[in-house]
């Protein structure tokens, strides 16, 4: 019998060889596997199972990660509509164990923007075999998304062994972030008179405002007046047809939640309640019209001043999130 070595599973990096002539190992797109590696590849799920898994994992801060909730049918609902510009099965890698998953890894793929939101490692494995099989579903998903660009990782500052797994990669930090959270009946209503609904005439004003404020965030002034409609609203804080700030919410009636994206006020306007005002609005709308039973916010670590605005009308802190940025080309 004659065994040798002849390469390594692209994914574990075990080794493979070829027994008397025969390729012990299978090739996919040019890449070999191990067969254990192959069957991980193939494996199918539904998209309840893979929501189940996720909210299960995402609801404790030690594996939680910032871009999906904690409410199952919210997450089987987004990976159902509103994830990734490719198929669902050929953006998420699961584990199974006696049937049932023990670790996915995903991304929500931008094909314009080559980028992409890392949903995981969602990872039940032992301390001991965590990061190697994080790393095994990383090499695995990158083989079937097969995409270059740039990879983010949001994780809980309590998520150690996925924050510590993805600088391992290369992913370098690039904030903190701080989300808060307001529950109906929290927050205050005094100063919602000094806001109005947007207006076309604050157009120029609004997208200077939000180039200058916001330089490199995920929706443009274009994007957020496109993306307006009956449940995500703009609203705004004018003095004599002067723009002096505006706030981005986007309602979710279906699962009664709302999140403010954008908040900015002129820097010639600050201190004088504009903030407040702005976000007293959107909370209301949030309340009442979306009948919101949770508003969140996302808020960069450093800005202290914001962070005590939103604290002073009534939100509180939920999480501290570490974003990091991955560059594979
Ligand atoms: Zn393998």
């Amino acid at each position: 019998m004659v065994r040798e070595v002849i390469g390594q599973c692209t994914s574990c990096r075990r080794d493979l060889f070829c027994r008397d002539g025969f390729f012990e190992a299978e090739i996919d797109n040019g890449n070999s596997f191990c067969y254990a590696c192959f069957k991980l590849l193939q494996e199918e799920f539904t998209v309840r199972e893979l929501g189940s898994f996720i909210t299960q994992v995402n609801s404790k801060p030690e594996g939680h990660i910032g871009y999906c909730g904690v409410e199952a049918m919210e997450v089987e609902n987004t990976l159902q509509e509103d994830f990734s510009d490719l198929k669902l099965e050929d953006s998420f890698i699961v584990w199974k164990e006696g049937g049932r998953i023990i670790a996915a890894l995903g991304v929500d793929w931008d094909s314009e923007e080559r980028t992409g939101e890392l949903w995981g490692p969602f990872n039940l494995s032992s301390e001991e075999k965590w990061q190697l099989h994080a790393d095994i579903l990383w090499r695995l998903l990158q083989h079937k998304v097969n995409q270059e660009g740039t990879w983010y990782g949001f994780y809980n500052e309590l998520n150690h062994q996925a924050k510590n797994w993805f600088s391992v990669l290369g992913g370098q930090k690039k904030s903190s972030e701080v989300i808060l959270h307001a529950k109906p009946g929290k927050v205050s209503s005094r100063s919602i008179g000094k806001t109005e609904e947007y207006s076309d005439r604050y157009q120029d004003e609004f997208k200077r405002m939000h180039q200058a404020v916001f330089p490199n965030t995920y929706y443009s002034a274009d994007e957020i007046l496109s993306r307006k409609n009956s449940k995500n609203r703009l609203f705004v804080s004018a003095e004599n047809n002067h723009l002096l700030g505006y706030v981005y919410v986007e309602g979710n009636p279906d699962f009664k939640e709302g999140s403010i994206e954008f908040i900015a006020v002129d820097e010639q306007a600050r201190g004088k309640g504009v903030g407040a005002a702005l976000l007293e609005r959107a909370s209301a709308y949030l309340f009442e019209c979306v009948d919101a039973q949770e508003i969140s916010i996302c808020v960069s670590a450093d800005n202290e001043a914001a962070i005590h605005l939103y604290k002073k009308v009534g939100f509180t802190e939920k999480h501290r999130l570490s974003f990091y940025k991955l560059q594979t080309n």
